[in-house]
């Protein structure tokens, strides 16, 4: 497959568009045919320049927030099917912790993210855990679930942390990033 892949930290020429073999679904993974993926201020230019702090192993490829066909199912998989039209989250916890066990994968101590510690989804396809994966409702693109995937639960987690009631107002103190929108 082809992918854009970043061997070593810098300025955007160190992406290079490669062709790298195509990723086969482990046990309870799926393979998705990517249709579309976002640019990131933080999680992807920052990464780009000199990794950010989170750890990331080169080579990797970028991209936390692809969406797009499943095309694959590795062994035991049910859910999602071939043919199903997926966004993917990208926190991929241990599964087994007490967090894992209580379906709060981002509190897990061993939780790994697509595109920061595993490849993600700047490449034709992106091997994920089907736990991962949910269905894109009809009439929905590729391109907004990405970003409602990826953005959606930062804005709605901090307007429930406000006690937001109907009716009332939110003053959106700068227009960048999931925060601003
Ligand atoms: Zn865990």
């Amino acid at each position: 497959m082809q992918a854009v892949v970043l061997r070593k930290f810098g300025d955007p020429e160190v992406l290079r568009y490669e062709e790298v073999p195509t990723p086969i679904p482990g046990p309870g993974e799926v393979l998705v045919r990517v249709h579309a993926v976002s640019v990131n201020r933080t999680l992807v230019k920052k990464k780009r320049q000199d990794g950010g702090g989170y750890g990331v192993g080169l080579p990797l490829v970028l991209g936390v927030d692809p969406s797009g066909v499943v095309v694959a199912v590795g062994e035991g998989v049910t859910q999602p099917q071939r043919g199903a039209r997926v966004a993917i989250i990208p926190m991929v916890g241990c599964g087994t912790c007490p967090s894992c066990q209580a379906g709060n994968e981002t509190a897990c101590r061993q939780l790994r993210i697509i595109g920061l510690h595993r490849w993600g989804g700047y490449a034709e396809y992106i091997v994920v855990p089907a736990r991962n994966t949910f269905a894109i409702p009809d009439g929905l693109s590729f391109a907004d679930a990405t970003i409602i995937t990826r953005h959606f639960p930062m804005a709605f987690g901090e307007a429930r942390k406000a006690q937001l009631q109907a009716g009332e107002w939110v003053l959106v103190m700068g227009a960048a990033g999931a925060l601003g929108s």
